[in-house]
């Protein structure tokens, strides 16, 4: 059934302080919206159960990319189109300005905010995979100040997030330590555009001589929520990429992974293509130009 707009207050303070002071007077009692992309889903469909929308669009403080020598931060409203198209971003984090390129249509990249992709916690969302792999440290902001966790920890079940009800998601924090690291990142889904992964999936290591020394892998659709994946990854840690030490990170990959049947995917594909997935990056991370 259709939503009836008669039953909705928006407020649209047009300052980080002014919606902070509303949260902190109602905590939980508005629900934030950005670029509304997922909201106005819920909204048409008759899902939207919050009546009280805080309107964060066109706050300033959360459009900004700042870069400095050894980070970059990402404002949490900045678009999927800022973000595909920022030279900082695209030169330091190329696997999230492929993420950003993926997400939706250009349409939904014009709207479509980095804080809303995270916080909307899907599983399947596009740029969680890139952000695991690029260590991303989420900066929180309510009325009383600000804390920085790990992306990491932030998620901590399917649709539920390390979020107070007083705060919003400010900036997103990348170190710039990956310079000439080998990189990889795939997104299947039923078409190009417009299309909810099946699995998506970014990873960047380092090789010493023939060797691992660093392999930070991020996947999305194959767990209750965006996952890093530690084990598949210590596995491989030191060791030479071979058709053996693959078949075993395989085998601990399948131990790591959860993956679930809904509308998009059966639990069996997505097992299947995840391992795939992380076959041919491994088999490409072994050939890429590190290897000496
Ligand atoms: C046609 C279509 C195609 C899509 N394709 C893709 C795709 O390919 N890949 C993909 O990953 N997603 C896709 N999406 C989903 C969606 O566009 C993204 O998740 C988008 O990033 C959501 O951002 P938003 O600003 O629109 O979020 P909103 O709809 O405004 O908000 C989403 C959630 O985030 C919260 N929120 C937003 N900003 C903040 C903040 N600063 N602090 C705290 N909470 C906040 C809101 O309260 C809400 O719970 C698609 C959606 C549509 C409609």
């Amino acid at each position: 059934m259709r939503s009836d707009p008669s039953e909705y207050e928006m407020a649209s303070p047009g300052t980080l302080a002014g919606a902070l002071d509303l949260l902190r007077h109602r905590p939980g009692g508005w629900l934030p919206v950005a670029g509304g992309t997922e909201i106005m889903v819920q909204y048409s469909a008759g899902r939207l159960g919050a009546r009280r929308l805080l309107n964060l669009w066109g706050i300033q403080e959360l459009r900004e990319i700042a870069e400095s020598d050894d980070s970059l931060r990402i404002g949490g409203g900045c678009t999927f189109s800022q973000l595909r198209k920022h030279p900082a971003v695209r030169d330091h984090f190329p696997l999230l300005a492929m993420a950003a390129a993926w997400t939706g249509s250009v349409a939904n990249q014009n709207r479509a905010t980095i804080a809303g992709n995270i916080v909307n916690a899907s599983p399947a969302a596009d740029s969680p995979p890139a952000l695991l792999a690029y260590e991303a440290e989420l900066e929180l902001i309510s009325a009383v100040g600000t804390r920085r966790i790990p992306y990491r920890d932030f998620h901590l079940g399917y649709k539920k997030t390390g979020l107070y009800p007083d705060e919003l998601l400010l900036a997103i924090h990348l170190p710039k330590r990956f310079a000439g690291w080998f990189r990889y990142a795939q997104k299947t889904g039923t078409r190009n555009a417009q299309a909810i992964s099946k699995i998506c999936i970014a990873g960047i290591g380092k090789l010493r001589g023939d060797y691992v020394e660093a392999l930070h892998i991020g996947i999305g659709a194959v767990a209750p929520t965006p996952l890093r994946l530690h084990k598949t990854e210590s596995a491989l840690l030191e060791v030479k990429i071979t058709d053996a030490s693959i078949r075993d990170a395989l085998r601990v990959l399948a131990s790591e992974i959860s993956p679930i049947d809904d509308i998009r995917s059966s639990a069996e594909y997505r097992r299947q293509v995840a391992a795939n997935l992380v076959e041919d990056l491994l088999r490409s991370f072994a050939e890429s130009e590190q290897a000496i």
